[in-house]
């Protein structure tokens, strides 16, 4: 591990010489929806109240997580848009020098209230979750949502001028597996990157993913079976995603392959609890707590090298397809995915 710094900037690679760049930021364990792959029907139980880092405590890690090299923050959850003073925080962030970049993953329900806010306070590009286009089906992967109000978020998205603006698709086989062309039809009437994403076995979904695992490459057969589409070269901020483009069409089609390809070489991320925990790595449970010291007291160089040592414990590559999920004591909603 090391830092550099070139053109007076900090430049940080871990011991496996990654340049870590991206810090990842759950801002709240709740959510609006219970997702059946992320949420049990009841919820989770939420941590209290007071273990949860304040905005300002989320404003000094990212300043300190800045001073080695951090230049990119994704605010996610839980559901990260019914986090009071989320617009706020946005705000915060993009006072930081030396973050260029912040990004936002949502389910998008609370997006047409709010986006005009968070452009303003500095948001650049949004994930919308969207796993079907058909309303009943929404409901019952979301346990009661309204795929209206989804959608009008959406719209609401590429109406405010972000770009890109992403979907998510989680392919569950026997769900949603057979609207991979509706998807495609989406991306060639409007500039929106969709992305197929492979369902990983975690926390709720570790009992029945098995069965409804749909693997890139599959997926990939059926659609260049089925359609023309071109390899893209990069889509602002694609990282692990493979892209793909219907000649002509405004939108792109990407593939990202948690499961079947390890892109653990290029992995460029660190995550933020809520709680204050950094976690090196999604699929490890191994966790670095930074709220202690932060609230005893610790400076923000004193914070960076904390943040320096949990890059250099951010193991080589994981082994989800042998070892699953156990052993995490935590399911997505609280990492933030
Ligand atoms: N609530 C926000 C949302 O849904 O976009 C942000 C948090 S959510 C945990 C982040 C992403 O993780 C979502 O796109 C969701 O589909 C994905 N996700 C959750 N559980 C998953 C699983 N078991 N496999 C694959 N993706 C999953
Ligand atoms: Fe909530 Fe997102 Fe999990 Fe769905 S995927 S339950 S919207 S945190």
């Amino acid at each position: 591990m090391s830092t550099e710094v070139r053109k007076g900037e900090p430049i940080m690679y871990d011991t496996f010489e990654r340049n870590i760049n991206y810090l990842r930021i759950s801002v709240t364990d709740k959510c609006n929806l219970r997702c059946i792959y992320c949420m049990p029907k009841e919820g989770v139980e939420l941590a209290p109240h007071d273990d949860i880092l304040r905005l300002e405590e989320i404003e000094k890690i990212v300043r300190s997580a800045a001073l080695v090299g951090i230049k990119k923050v994704r605010l996610t959850g839980g559901e990260p848009l019914v986090r009071k003073g989320i617009i706020e925080l946005v705000d915060m962030i993009n006072n930081v020098p030396q973050i260029d970049d912040i990004a936002l993953t949502t389910n998008g329900l609370l997006l047409p209230d709010m986006a005009g806010g968070l452009k303003k306070a500095g948001l650049k590009r949004v994930n919308i979750s969207l796993d079907t286009l058909s309303p009943g089906k929404f409901a019952k992967i979301t346990r009661g949502g309204q795929l209206s109000k989804a959608w009008l978020g959406l719209e609401t998205a590429l109406e405010t001028g972000f770009d890109p603006v992403k979907t998510n698709t989680v392919v569950i086989r026997g769900f949603n597996d057979d609207e991979i062309d509706d998807f495609i039809a989406l991306t060639c009437k409007m500039p929106v990157h969709v992305r197929f994403i492979e369902l990983m076995p975690i926390g709720e979904s570790d009992a029945w993913a098995g069965d409804s695992y749909v693997s890139t490459a599959e997926l990939v057969e059926y659609v260049s079976g089925k359609h023309e589409i071109i390899p893209e070269k990069e889509v602002r901020g694609s990282g692990p995603a493979r892209y793909y483009r219907v000649p002509g069409a405004p939108g792109t089609i990407g593939f990202i392959s948690p499961i079947s390809s390890h892109f653990c070489s290029e992995c460029n991320r660190l995550r933020l609890t809520a709680e204050g925990c950094l976690r090196p790595c999604l699929h490890s449970p191994a966790e670095i707590d930074l709220r202690t010291p932060l609230r005893n007291g610790a400076s923000e160089p004193e914070l960076a090298d904390i943040i320096r040592t949990a890059v250099n414990s951010k193991p080589e590559k994981h082994d989800m397809q042998q070892s699953g999920w156990r052993g995490n004591r935590r399911v997505m909603n609280q990492i933030g995915g």
